[in-house]
């Protein structure tokens, strides 16, 4: 944690459900609220299904994210869903620079960080991912790399938008492996310092998220690292006991 900063826990719901199941999910988060009082909710339905979440949510419970956004405006892009689309939508926030996105989609930080810029535009917070491969970190360029990412990513705009950066190891990510909390605790440390150089009076205070394999059963440890100010969670986010229970940890 950071000292005065309120965690943020984040579920990314991928291209995971159906209508019902993404209302149902919705619906048991919603039920649970009344016992995670210590952090803020977020929840990133894929986005057909955006309506019917944020609906059985009660609209205002916890935030709507998207999971993506287009860097354009709107126009002749097709298949592709405007940052101002989300807004009008229910969103406050949109996932960016996914390592899915990076990896399978080719997204490059400049990309990422026009993406960005259009979400800062449209009144969202966006939630920019970072993290090194497993050959990167075995070569000990981790933390460049991840240095490197937030220098390319993160627009102008960032801070005073309350950008959240979350730091997602790609070999963590759906594959039940962790770093050490060591190794978490070195890396946002640099993260801070990265963020708090750019953003001078600004960086100290916002959020840097872990996320990779964050369960009921590590998170506890993981959120009460220094500079770890809520998590990014995947696969546990599709089960609400799971979810409320990270949440739960804080
Ligand atoms: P995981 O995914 O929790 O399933 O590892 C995290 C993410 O990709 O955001």
């Amino acid at each position: 944690m950071t000292p005065g900063v309120r965690p943020l826990i984040a579920g990314n719901w991928k291209m995971n459900g159906t209508l019902r199941e993404a209302a149902a999910l919705a619906e048991g988060v919603r039920a649970g609220l009344d016992a995670v009082g210590g952090a803020d909710l977020l929840i990133c339905p894929p986005f057909v299904h955006l309506h019917v979440a944020a609906a059985s949510m009660g609209w205002k419970a916890v935030g709507i994210g998207g999971q993506d956004c287009a860097a354009e405006p709107n126009g002749a892009h097709t298949g592709d869903v405007s940052a101002a689309m989300l807004a009008d939508a229910g969103c406050g926030y949109v996932i960016l620079g996914h390592s899915e996105r990076r990896a399978d989609r080719g997204e490059t930080d400049a990309l990422v960080r026009a993406k960005a810029e259009a979400a800062i535009e449209a009144g969202l917070i966006p939630v920019v991912c970072v993290g090194e491969t497993e050959a990167q970190r075995d070569s000990g360029e981790a933390e460049a790399v991840v240095a490197a990412q937030m220098a390319g990513s993160l627009p102008e705009g960032f801070a005073v938008a309350k950008g959240v950066v979350a730091y997602e190891p790609v070999w963590a990510i759906g594959t039940g492996r962790t770093p050490t909390e060591a190794d978490i605790a070195a890396m946002h440390a640099r993260m801070r310092a990265e963020i708090a150089a750019r953003f001078p009076g600004q960086g100290e205070t916002l959020r840097l998220l872990y996320g990779g394999s964050v369960k009921p059963s590590n998170a506890a440890g993981i959120l009460a690292l220094p500079n770890v100010d809520g998590a990014l969670v995947g696969g546990a986010s599709l089960k609400a006991a799971d979810f409320l229970g990270i949440a739960a940890a804080v």
